[in-house]
């Protein structure tokens, strides 16, 4: 049997082939293997040479300093980074977060431990587009806010916030801005400058870069302080302790250049194949969207079916590798709180599956999926 056409790129990415052929020069005794933070050898020169290479790769997509990226394992530690080292560094100005209830877990859980420790949580909800308006954020903001976390893009729905009005209502408020970019770099383009952010968490796996490497930036200005989470050695100025991983950076930033150069085209490839897409769904009778296709990125549509069972479904549609968007615990199937969160009824929830396309999709995998999924819904309707 064939591999199954690959339609979940919102879960993750494969590493592009020219950054896989830029980390295999980063590992073996003939390449540049030595430790970064060796300073009494060329080897250890040239290694810390590609990292800081890789550093303003990095830096350059969201229009940042080098000196504001700091390396971490992927973008839930970012995320752990900015929540947790931000709260615990500003507890003498005010113990208040802000964030929403269709974040990542990687936000949802980190605020959670926060509540706690003792920080207090507002959890908005956003409207069924996915979205957090300006005003709804206005009403959550207090004296004590000292931090509001919302993500660019989300990986359930694909919906893009407006983070230039969002970043001003937190400003007005004397607060900080922290933004997980994990869907969104190089896809839309990000400025943490023009669009205020002042702390914004990245991964590589998400653009075609490796699994375990991440970023946090951290916008240099004297109220934007990040308490360490990993202690040894005061790397990446004192923030994030560990031996940098030489490959899994010069892979990130490889991955973060190409996205410069390339991202664009990747973007009108994806949008043109999005359309082939839902213009194919359309002639299927009882599919309905969940994205709201106005307001997000072509790269992710989340659909339901009518009178089928998303697991069901699912199995019947084995030749395509994509997601349900829930939760599978032993015991039972819980819809995805992300649908919950906008409304969407548990039924129509647990019959629902998210589609997801990247820069090595074609028409003939779009066609493959469109073809499936007309066998199968006839198939389990009847
Ligand atoms: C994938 C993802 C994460 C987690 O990133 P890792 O690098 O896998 O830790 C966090 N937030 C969002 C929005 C994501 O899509």
């Amino acid at each position: 049997m064939s591999a199954p056409v690959y339609l979940d790129y919102a879960a993750t990415t494969p590493v592009d082939p020219r950054v896989a052929e830029v980390m295999s020069r980063h590992l073996t005794l003939e390449g540049t293997f030595a430790n970064p933070a060796s300073r009494s050898h060329m080897p250890g020169w040239q290694a810390e040479q590609a990292v800081e290479g890789a550093r303003r790769q990095v830096a350059d997509l969201i229009g940042a300093d080098p000196r504001e990226i700091v390396w971490t394992s992927g973008a839930t530690e970012a995320d752990n980074l900015a929540l947790i080292g931000f709260m615990r560094a500003n507890r003498s100005r005010g113990r208040h977060l802000v964030t929403s209830i269709v974040e990542h877990k990687a936000v949802i859980d980190t605020a959670l431990a926060l509540e706690a420790e003792g920080f207090e949580v507002t959890w908005l909800t956003p409207g069924s587009d996915g979205r957090i308006t300006p005003a709804l954020l206005g009403e959550a903001m207090r004296e004590d806010t000292v931090l509001v976390s919302l993500m660019a893009v989300n990986n359930e729905l694909g919906c893009i916030h407006d983070l230039p009005a969002l970043a001003e209502v937190v400003h007005a408020h004397g607060a900080v801005f922290h933004v997980d970019g994990a869907q969104a770099a190089g896809k839309l383009a990000l400025d943490v400058q023009r669009m205020g952010i002042d702390l914004l968490s990245l991964s590589a796996h998400k653009l075609y870069g490796p699994k375990g490497i991440g970023a946090l930036y951290v916008r240099r200005h004297a109220d934007i302080r990040v308490e360490a989470l990993i202690h040894g050695g005061g790397h990446e100025r004192g923030m994030r302790s560990g031996t940098l991983p030489t490959h899994q950076i010069v892979g990130m930033g490889q991955a973060f250049a190409l996205a410069q150069e390339e991202g664009e085209a990747d973007q009108s490839h994806i949008a043109r194949l999005q359309a082939r897409f839902l213009a194919g769904l359309a002639e299927l009778p009882g599919i309905h969207l969940n994205t709201d296709v106005e307001v997000s990125l072509p790269n992710i549509v989340n659909l339901a079916f009518d009178n089928v069972d998303g697991e069901t479904l699912l199995m019947a549609l084995r030749n395509l590798a994509i997601s349900t968007g829930s939760a599978c615990n032993s015991a039972s199937v819980e819809p995805s709180y992300v649908l919950k969160g906008i409304g969407i009824d548990p039924a129509r929830a647990l019959s629902s599956l998210r589609f997801s396309f990247g820069r090595f999709t074609t028409d003939t995998d779009i066609d493959t999926a469109l073809g499936e999924i007309r066998h199968a819904v006839t198939a389990l309707r009847r």
